[in-house]
């Protein structure tokens, strides 16, 4: 294995494989390095909203990802109160108007390997403890097989999910997650119905519950809350089990059992407020803050923004720019596709998720249908957000709408 690459990308999670599936297809020598063993669990959903959808069928996986996924076409939004509203996907102009739900374990080997057919490198239990960028490069240290390895190139880009353990060497001010959740697998649950479910019935606020199903009769079931300094004395198992043992969710799982260990994890969400460049390393995916912090969605972000990173580095290649890479450049490029999304989405959270407005909410969108549409195609990239929108213009347009 040679030490010298044009592009090494830590981080094997969907982000990182879709940019090495793109650089390496265009023809750079590209290092991608898992601290994981493959196949790998992460902790998840496992819901791929329809924006996820394109960059798989570009990357030419969407047939097998389909094949080993559940496939829906409606969603369904709770009330504490109990109220429901639901509709079906709206459709998107360049996306299939439906989602999917797939066990990380099977998608990420899935893209893992894609990014290995288009001629990427990939070494899986890589640990990477060091980043040492210099003036012309980047020298990053991993332990692997209890040795340690140094390699080395221009630029780095750093696909590490919601673990900071990095950025302490990067001068990077170390992020802290917005979200904990947990989830479990079910099976054997009677009369489970056939949409992406979010609840907010039982569960801790601000937060969210939901059930995916993975099948008739399975499904992935979490629940997660938003930190916010005042919920100390909830752990996130205590969120989980306090939103199964809800009223509603025990009728729906008498007779359903549990699969395997509950897991939980955190969620970074603040894209918005935090540096996605350090000189010469990038940050894709969740090391970027890249989910949504209303839908708590980032399969898609990641694939995108893995793909977005890589065109930027190939057209600076191209034009054999004298910065390179160009963090300003990068940092504008991410900007001009999620700025204003990521704030609306957490005006939106900030405004919403409540008791009150839930209560409230509900019953208005199940009235007029086309209010729940407009926002989720917002949320889901079929229409650009606006320049500015502030939480008060947001509620007086709800309300003009009752
Ligand atoms: C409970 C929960 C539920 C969620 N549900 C959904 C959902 O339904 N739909 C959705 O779209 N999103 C969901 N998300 C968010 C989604 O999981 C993430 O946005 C997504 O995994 C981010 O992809 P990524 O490639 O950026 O990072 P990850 O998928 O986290 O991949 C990061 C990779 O980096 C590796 N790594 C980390 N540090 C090192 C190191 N030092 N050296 C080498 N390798 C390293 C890790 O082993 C890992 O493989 C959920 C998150 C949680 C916690």
């Amino acid at each position: 294995m040679p030490d010298r690459f044009d592009v090494i990308i830590v981080g094997a999670g969907p982000a990182g494989s879709s940019c090495a599936y793109f650089l390496a297809r265009a023809g750079l020598r590209v290092l991608l390095l898992d601290k994981a063993v493959f196949p790998r669990d992460k902790t998840c959903g496992d819901g791929l909203v329809p924006r996820a959808l394109p960059i798989l069928a570009e990357m030419g996986v969407l047939e097998e990802v389909s094949q080993h996924a559940y496939r829906l076409s409606h969603l369904t939004v709770t009330a504490p109160s109990g109220r429901r509203v639901g509709f079906s996907i709206p459709h998107l102009p360049a996306a299939p108007n439906y989602a999917l739900v797939i066990p990380r374990l099977k998608l990420d080997t899935i893209l893992m390997q894609a990014a290995v057919e288009a001629g990427a490198n990939f070494i899986n239990a890589a640990h990477v403890r060091g980043l040492h960028p210099s003036a012309d490069t980047v020298t990053v240290d991993y332990l692997w097989n209890g040795e340690r390895i140094s390699v080395q190139s221009p630029v780095v880009i750093l696909a590490t999910g919601a673990s900071s353990a990095l950025f302490d060497q990067l001068n990077y001010p170390t992020p802290r997650p917005h979200i904990v959740a947990a989830r479990a697998y079910f099976k054997d649950i009677p009369d489970l119905e056939n949409h992406f479910q979010f609840r907010f019935d039982g569960v801790v606020l601000p937060g969210y519950g939901w059930v995916f199903p993975l099948s008739p009769s399975t499904a992935n079931i979490g629940a997660g809350f938003i930190r916010t300094g005042k919920d100390t004395h909830y752990s996130v198992r205590t969120a989980f089990e306090r939103f199964i043992d809800s009223p509603a969710m025990r009728k729906r799982l008498t007779g359903a059992s549990r699969v395997g260990d509950l897991k939980s994890f955190p969620i970074r969400t603040d894209f918005a407020s935090s540096p996605v460049a350090a000189g010469r390393v990038l940050m894709i995916g969740e090391a970027a803050g890249l989910v949504n912090p209303l839908t708590g969605d980032g399969i898609d972000f990641a694939l995108e923004s893995g793909k977005l990173a890589a065109e930027h580095l190939l057209h600076a290649l191209h034009q054999k720019a004298a910065a390179y890479p160009d963090a300003q450049t990068y940092d504008a490029l991410l900007r001009h596709h999620y700025q204003n999304l990521f704030r609306f989405s957490a005006h939106v959270s900030r405004l919403s998720l409540n008791r009150f407005a839930l209560n409230a909410l509900v019953p208005v969108a199940a009235a007029r249908p086309r209010l729940p549409r407009a926002l989720v195609s917002l949320l889901l990239g079929a229409k650009p957000v606006p320049d500015r929108i502030s939480p008060l213009k947001l509620a007086k347009g709800i309300i003009a709408n009752r």
